[in-house]
């Protein structure tokens, strides 16, 4: 683990470093206030961070203001070497930021104990943000695919209907149905319906660029938002996703299965954002019904849509 040291003495910054080596610690020094805050302020830098009160430049209370001004998602625990032992003194460190004080001269064995704690909390603040991020995933992504769920996938339609707009470029939509789809499940059963599904969002989100969106719309149903993609780019990508599907069979665990989509597509221009989405979600809709009713594993263009 990275760890700072801010001291501006050169044989007390030795020492400590010396001595933190010989615990594992990853070591990086600054001789004032102002080199610390400069290190602690970059991307990987050190959480962990010894500092003097007493240093040019900016003094140890300079530094923890410096850091806790930053509302940065990484928190950087601070201990306070002091020559201060005063209440006064203390309660002032803490207001300052500090997370922790060490007065000297002090115990090598109390440092490494105090520093310890410091690798305890910030394990513990390592916890609850991985909790929250995966609360964020969840709450936005289906549980099966790990596509955007339908709420996700609508939200990013949305936006990218009006940054189109105010970019003066075009949106499509495809809406996409897996054909015949329950006769999967009741010939080879429910889990290697659900491991197609999985395989067909692999292969969607690889059939796509980066900054497509594919989320899963229903069941076996999913809406592929090609952000900048005009009318007469449309067939070619689109093309591209339904043969991504039903190109090469599928290996299930049951041996080889043939997958095929239908796909209803249309393209957005000049997007008012005050209108509603559903009647564009009904037109792609109503083209995909059209691509089922003749013949399945097709792609049928509902009329461009564009707003005057
Ligand atoms: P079509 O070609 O007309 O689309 O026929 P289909 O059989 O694909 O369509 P239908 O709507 O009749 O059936 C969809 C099936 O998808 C029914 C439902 O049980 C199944 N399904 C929906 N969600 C899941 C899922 O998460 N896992 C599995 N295994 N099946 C699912
Ligand atoms: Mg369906
Ligand atoms: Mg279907």
């Amino acid at each position: 683990m990275k760890i700072l040291i801010a001291d501006d003495d050169p044989i007390s910054r030795r020492l400590l470093e010396r001595t933190l080596q010989h615990s594992g610690y990853e070591v990086i020094t600054a001789e004032d206030g102002r080199q610390a805050a400069s290190e602690l302020s970059k991307a990987d830098g050190p959480r962990l961070a010894l500092v003097d009160w007493m240093m040019p430049e900016l003094d140890g209370l300079g530094v923890c203001r410096e850091v806790r001004a930053k509302h940065d998602d990484s928190y950087v625990y601070i201990l306070l070497l002091t020559s201060k032992e005063s209440s006064e003194d203390v309660v002032k460190g803490l207001e300052a930021g500090a997370d922790d004080y060490l007065t000297k001269p002090f115990h090598p064995a109390e440092l490494k104990a105090r520093l310890h704690t410091g690798r305890r909390i910030l394990q513990l603040e390592d916890k609850l943000i991985e909790a929250r991020e995966d609360m964020r995933f969840k709450a936005t992504h289906d549980a099966l695919t790990s596509l955007w769920d339908r709420g996700a996938v609508l939200a990013l339609l949305r936006n990218e209907l009006c940054r189109s707009a105010r970019e003066l470029t075009s949106v499509s939509l495809l809406l996409c149905d897996i054909d015949h789809f329950k006769q999967i499940n009741d010939i080879h059963g429910h889990p290697i319906g659900d491991e197609v599904l999985e395989e067909v969002s692999t292969r969607l989100l690889d059939a796509v660029r980066s900054y497509d969106a594919v989320g899963r719309y229903g069941g076996e149903e999913f809406l592929i938002v090609l952000s900048g993609c005009d009318a007469e780019h449309l067939e070619a990508r689109a093309e591209q996703v339904r043969k991504a599907i039903s190109d090469v069979l599928f290996s299930t665990a049951q041996g080889p299965i043939f997958v095929s989509l239908s796909i209803g597509a249309i393209t957005i221009q000049n997007w008012d954002k005050s209108n509603p989405i559903e009647p564009l979600l009904k037109q792609a809709d109503i083209a995909l019904y059209r691509a089922k009713e003749s013949g399945r594993n097709r792609v049928v263009y509902a009329e461009a849509f564009a707003a005057v």
